[in-house]
């Protein structure tokens, strides 16, 4: 299905040097479509001395001359947004709708950081001596290496590649092995957009060699990280001990509250759909629904009729409505979780097997009285898993909903704004969005709290972790 699947290192494209390779599969199919070559130390040194290069180059490109360069590579992400699409489709498994969209918003994020780019402003502190300057100014903190995963291979990829551009830093970005070719596509569009040799460069191989290689490197200077948290944690340690700054965005275990003053089958529309986009591949993906007792069984009621009539298939197919998903990892994964929690007692309202013996398709599923101690109710199903559990008391369902060492989104539905203040305040995360989905846009900061990470990418803060302060006093 690829013309190519090319590495980009010092502007040009090229065959890396590693000895091993692997076949990318699609997830639909469970069919072969492509083999991606492994990136060599050699070829992993010559990514360095470009990135050291193209810093040094493009930390004096004025940031209003990089926004335009970004904003050429916005315009040819548009317009070759189909082709991306339909690449990562058959790579990921996602909807081709779906995949559309997140293409769309890449090209959103990169416009957006063209113009925050030309806002990185410092500041002047009032002297105490007649004729002294105090500044602050902000600048690119260097050479980045970036790790990005497979669920949104396009998204997760732009939020660093944009972000580390806008505020003059060079990258060198580690892009998912399992869905190399709509990497590969963006990345073109800032090649072909203008942005100069050693400047941005992307290499796949076995993830943990690279990492190894990269973070102490005393070139790079930052790390960016999305993924889960145990190697997040991993990540984060070995940056530290090289005291290098990192940005880890990690998994999520995201509680949905839902009072007895909204309507509760609306919000269960609403919310079905955000669960089973992208299979439930999705860090922020609505999880825990802590349902009032008093509208409880409409609420599960009519989520189950989402769940059960979500149409399951290939994401070519302009019917589907969830996709496989990425891998046999995550259908093994959750197919263990649902038989966990019904060994423990749990009920499943609907779903619950997976589907058929090719592609790695799994049933929308929702679970209903699951006990405590079910994995489920602990560790990120990461898949179409949704689960459904009682209140009646508020704070002692936000101590439930708390409970967890995950921070990272949470959801509250209520029409009562005494109780939106409370649970904004109360929910331990680094998000929280009440009666909409409104997360994840290009100029919000997006970013957890606990073990789902720190650091943001989105808004004014995802260019501040590429940037230092540097004080400056001058007198005369
Ligand atoms: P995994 O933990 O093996 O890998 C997660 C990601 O980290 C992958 O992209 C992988 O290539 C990368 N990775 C793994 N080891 C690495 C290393 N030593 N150095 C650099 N990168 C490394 O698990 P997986 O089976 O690929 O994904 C499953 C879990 O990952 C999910 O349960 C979910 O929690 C998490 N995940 C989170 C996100 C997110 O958006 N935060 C995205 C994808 C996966």
């Amino acid at each position: 299905m690829y013309t190519s699947l090319e590495h980009y290192i010092d502007g040009n494209w090229v065959k890396p040097s590693g000895a091993k390779s692997q076949d990318v599969i699609n997830p639909a199919t469970s069919k072969p479509i492509g083999a991606l070559g492994h990136v060599s130390k050699g070829d992993l040194d010559r990514a360095l001395a470009a990135v050291d290069k193209g810093f040094k180059t493009w930390r004096k490109v004025s940031s209003f001359e990089r926004g335009k360069i970004l904003r050429k590579a916005a315009d040819l992400v548009r317009t070759r947004a189909n082709e991306i699409a339909k690449v990562l489709t058959q790579e990921q498994g996602k909807v081709l709708a779906e995949a559309k969209a997140e293409v769309l918003s890449a090209a959103d994020i990169i416009d957006w950081y063209a113009g925050e780019g030309q806002r990185a402003y410092g500041r002047i502190i009032p002297a105490r001596a007649d004729g002294v300057r105090n500044m602050v100014v902000m600048e690119p903190v260097g050479p980045v290496a970036g790790f990005s995963p497979w669920n949104f291979p396009v998204t997760q990829a732009v939020r660093k590649i944009a972000a580390a551009l806008a505020a003059g830093c060079s990258i060198i970005i580690k892009c998912p092995e399992e869905t190399p070719g709509s990497p590969i596509g963006l990345v073109k569009c800032f090649h072909d957009g203008g942005v100069p040799a050693g400047v941005l460069n992307l290499v796949y191989g076995v993830p943990a060699e690279i990492s190894e290689y990269l973070i102490p490197h005393p070139i790079i200077r930052k790390i960016s990280f999305t993924g889960s948290v145990p190697v997040g944690k991993h990540l984060n340690a070995l940056a530290a001990s090289h005291m290098k700054r990192a940005t880890m965005e990690l998994g999520g275990h995201s509680p949905v509250l839902v009072f007895e003053d909204v309507d509760p089958e609306g919000v269960a529309k609403l919310m079905g759909a955000m669960k089973y986009r992208n299979a439930g591949q999705v860090c922020v993906s609505p999880t825990r629904f802590f349902v009032h007792e008093k509208v409880y069984d409409k609420f599960v009621g009519k989520f189950t009729d989402i769940a059960s009539t979500t149409k399951v298939g290939d994401g070519l197919d302009p019917d589907t409505r969830m996709g496989p998903l990425a891998n046999p990892r995550r259908v093994n994964a959750v197919e263990t979780f649902v038989n966990d929690a019904q060994e423990k007692g749990a009920k499943v309202a609907t779903g619950g097997k997976r589907i058929g013996n090719q592609g790695n398709f799994f049933e929308p599923t929702v679970l209903t009285d699951v006990p405590e101690s079910a994995r489920i109710m602990h560790e990120e199903p990461f898949g179409p898993v949704a689960v459904m559990l009682r209140f009646k008391e508020t704070d002692e369902m936000l101590t439930r909903a708390n409970k967890l060492p995950y921070g990272l989104a949470s959801y509250a539905f209520t029409t009562d704004a005494k109780t939106a203040t409370k649970v904004a305040d109360a929910l331990e995360s680094g998000m929280v969005t009440i009666n909409h989905f409104g997360i994840a846009l290009p100029e919000t900061p997006f970013g957890g709290i606990k073990d789902s990470g720190f650091g943001h990418e989105g808004g004014s803060e995802g260019l501040q972790v590429y940037m230092q302060a540097k004080f400056i006093s001058h007198l005369g």
